[in-house]
């Protein structure tokens, strides 16, 4: 097994982690990236962005490939694809062990960003990759002229309905209230798209089917009544866990296991910081992440220099 030793890791290489990865290596200290999966986090998924400051509009994907090339740059060591054992935040120096590696660092930081939160109802995981999915991009294509249903109010339910629309026959979007909380220049194109079907005040019981999604059964929170939806597909998008498996309990994290930091994004732990979308943060977006990234990156490098200023 190989054995590195960096003055920072960062774990997970989206923009958070990119963006922290320009800025330690920029303090000159020796960074690396560590990521469970290919670089490029989240944003690889997004069809497009058109909210990330002056990139007007770009492809996620795109996008991400200039962050990397950016921490290429700099010389930020790259370890995607790795199988995490262990993360141990509370020895000095900081110790992470995949599959592959072991990392001995002196400050870490988390940005693992967070995961689909799923449904919980009888039928969800049992047809998971057979008409349940969490990536509209990944398998809109599939659907070609049938008919799906995204579960959501937010930006990425409405964005992704209307993605959708690119290829299935109908859309039907199925919101818990009565009103969508998606930014309202989504919410208007929507309104304008005429594949778009709004179910509002509603939310999904049960997911039934045979080989493949049939039908969900939908129930109306007003008023009680239970009805029955024919559909092909569903990609319920109702918001984001945290990816902390590997750091739970060795740190503070609120009630939903976002992790809490201080304005500098520092955890309850010294030397170690949470950045973008795996902390308890307002928002969640390309921008936010990058900018704590930043943030992240400038002071875990002044704490790298107060452990020389204790050796010598
Ligand atoms: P979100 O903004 O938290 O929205 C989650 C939606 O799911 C809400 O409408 C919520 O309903 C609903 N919901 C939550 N739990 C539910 C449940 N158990 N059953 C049914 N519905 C449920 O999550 P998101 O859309 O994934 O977005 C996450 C963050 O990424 C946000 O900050 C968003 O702005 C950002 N984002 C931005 C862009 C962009 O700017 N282009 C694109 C994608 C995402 P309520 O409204 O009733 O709470």
């Amino acid at each position: 097994m190989e054995k590195f030793k960096f003055d920072t890791v960062i774990l997970g290489g989206g923009p958070a982690g990119f963006s922290a990865g320009i800025y330690a290596a920029r303090g000159a200290v020796s960074t690396a990236i560590v990521d469970i999966s290919m670089l490029g986090g989240q944003p690889s998924n997004y069809l497009e962005l058109e909210n990330y400051p002056a990139m007007k509009r770009i492809g996620g994907y795109d996008l991400m490939e200039k962050f990397e090339e950016h921490a290429d740059m700099f010389g930020v060591q790259k370890f995607p694809m790795q199988e995490i054992e262990s993360v141990d935040l509370l020895s000095n120096p900081k110790v992470i062990k995949t599959k592959e590696a072991e990392f001995e660092a002196k400050t870490v930081i988390i940005a693992t960003g967070a995961s689909p939160m799923k449904l919980g109802v009888k039928g969800e995981q049992e047809f998971v990759g057979r008409g349940v999915s969490y990536c509209a991009v990944c398998d809109g294509s599939f659907y070609q002229d049938k008919v799906v249903a995204v579960v959501g109010g937010g930006n990425s339910a409405v964005e992704e309905a209307m993605y959708l629309t690119k290829f299935a026959s109908k859309v039907y979007l199925i919101h818990r209230r009565n009103e969508l909380r998606a930014d309202k220049i989504i919410q208007q194109r929507a309104f304008n798209n005429e594949k778009m079907e709004f179910v509002w005040d509603s939310v999904v019981e049960e997911i039934n089917g045979t080989d493949t999604v049939e039908n969900v059964v939908l129930k109306n929170v007003k008023t009680g009544e239970f009805s029955n939806l024919k559909i092909d597909g569903i990609f319920p998008y109702i918001g984001m866990n945290p990816n902390v498996e590997n750091i739970n309990g060795q740190i503070e994290q609120d009630s939903r296991g976002f992790i809490i930091t201080d304005e500098t994004m520092k955890t309850s732990v010294d030397g170690v910081y949470a950045i973008g979308d795996v902390r308890n943060t307002p928002l969640r977006q390309v921008i936010t992440a990058a900018s704590d990234g930043a943030i992240g990156a400038v002071y875990a490098v002044k704490y790298i220099e107060t452990l020389k200023e204790v050796t010598v």
